[in-house]
């Protein structure tokens, strides 16, 4: 079973497809997962001249398709995962008896599996101010590339300074009037190539110290109110006019499904097995937990670092590599 149709899953379906291990994916609520948010995809290996998320997507599912898995579309809302049984190894290997782990889709369709891939990814994060919530989707985005089409020929601002708020500010200045930059530091945190493509750009206005004290309009998103340089004394408040607020501040793993079963960090990331995609078991304590037999995880879910679809898509490969020998060790 594998959960998640990222990168990860998508090359953990391959994999496990290719080793006879009969995979069925399961698809998720974002079919093709973040990838399919952004606009172009220029640093995977293979795409010389970039490629479409939506399509490089599509060539990865085929590739699993090809080779027997099965998908399922919907969201997995709830797991069951079994824990080890002790002293009882297989007469055979020597090894723990199999068990089986449990997963439901939409509450109703529960499968079985030897294995379960975790691949569920990561979700945008959101400032947490109220006028955020009051507005959501009436200006307020967490994704240039959907909703940019909306903002034609306006003014916008993206919240963030990481390479995602560079790469949207770019996508949003080829649609929009005017791009806002709101960066809390006095620099971006971005990868160099975006940050020149950013500041190099006419219609990119960076707000370099600036945190966003509340959004206002009637009825959908007119300004913003900004303070400069909060707690120090030149604290100041800035109201600029925009349309839309898009978020790239970052993310979240969606892992809250599986907090019962398997260890996570105080992000709420999976973790696992020194340098392998093995779970623990939820009640580790400095790294002195059991692990959790045939649950792995790969992709962002479990990636606080790098967060890049060709890590996601090696690690998907290693979890469906390390499944294989798990099975067939039973
Ligand atoms: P990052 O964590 O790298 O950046 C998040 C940005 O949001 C930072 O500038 C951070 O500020 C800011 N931020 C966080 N919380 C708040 C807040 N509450 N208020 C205001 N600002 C806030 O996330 P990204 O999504 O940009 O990138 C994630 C990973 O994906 C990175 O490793 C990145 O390199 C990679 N990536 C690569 C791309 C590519 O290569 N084409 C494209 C997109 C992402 P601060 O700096 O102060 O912490």
């Amino acid at each position: 079973m594998i959960i998640g149709s990222g990168p990860a899953g998508y090359t953990a379906a391959i994999y496990a497809s290719r080793a006879n291990l009969a995979p069925v994916l399961i698809e998720g609520p974002q079919l093709g997962g973040q990838l399919t948010t952004t606009t172009e995809v220029e640093n995977f290996p293979g795409y010389p001249d970039g490629v479409e998320p939506f399509t490089m997507m599509d060539d990865l599912r085929r590739q699993a398709e090809r080779f027997g898995t099965q998908f399922v579309s919907g969201i997995v809302t709830k797991v069951e995962f079994a824990a080890p049984v002790t002293g009882n190894p297989s007469p055979v290997t020597g090894n723990p008896s199999p068990v089986t782990h449990k997963v439901w889709v939409e509450d109703t369709d529960l499968y079985e599996a030897d294995a379960v891939i975790i691949a569920t990814g990561a979700s945008a994060k959101y400032l947490g101010i109220e006028s955020e919530r009051t507005y959501r989707g009436r200006g307020v985005s967490a994704c240039a590339t959907c909703d940019g089409f909306f903002y034609r020929k306006k003014t916008v601002a993206v919240v963030g300074g990481g390479d995602t708020a560079c790469e949207e500010a770019n996508y949003l200045a080829g649609l929009c009037e005017k791009v806002y930059m709101i960066v809390r530091k006095p620099y971006l945190r971005a990868s160099e190539i975006m940050q020149q493509r950013v500041l190099n750009n006419p219609k990119i206005e960076v707000l370099f110290e600036h945190n966003t004290l509340q959004l206002t309009g009637e009825g959908k998103v007119q300004g913003a109110d900004l303070i400069y340089r909060k707690g120090e004394p030149d604290e100041a408040v800035k109201h600029i006019e925009i349309d839309g607020f898009f978020l790239a501040i970052g993310h979240h793993p969606n892992t809250e499904l599986f907090k019962d079963y398997i260890a996570r960090d105080a992000e709420g990331y999976i973790i696992t097995h020194d340098n392998s995609t093995q779970c623990y078991q939820s009640s580790m304590t400095n790294n002195q937990s059991p692990i959790l037999p045939g649950v792995f995880a790969a992709g962002d879910c479990a990636d606080p670092h790098y967060r890049q679809a060709i890590v996601a898509a090696g690690s998907g490969a290693k979890a469906a590599i390390e499944a294989d020998k798990y099975i067939k060790s039973l």
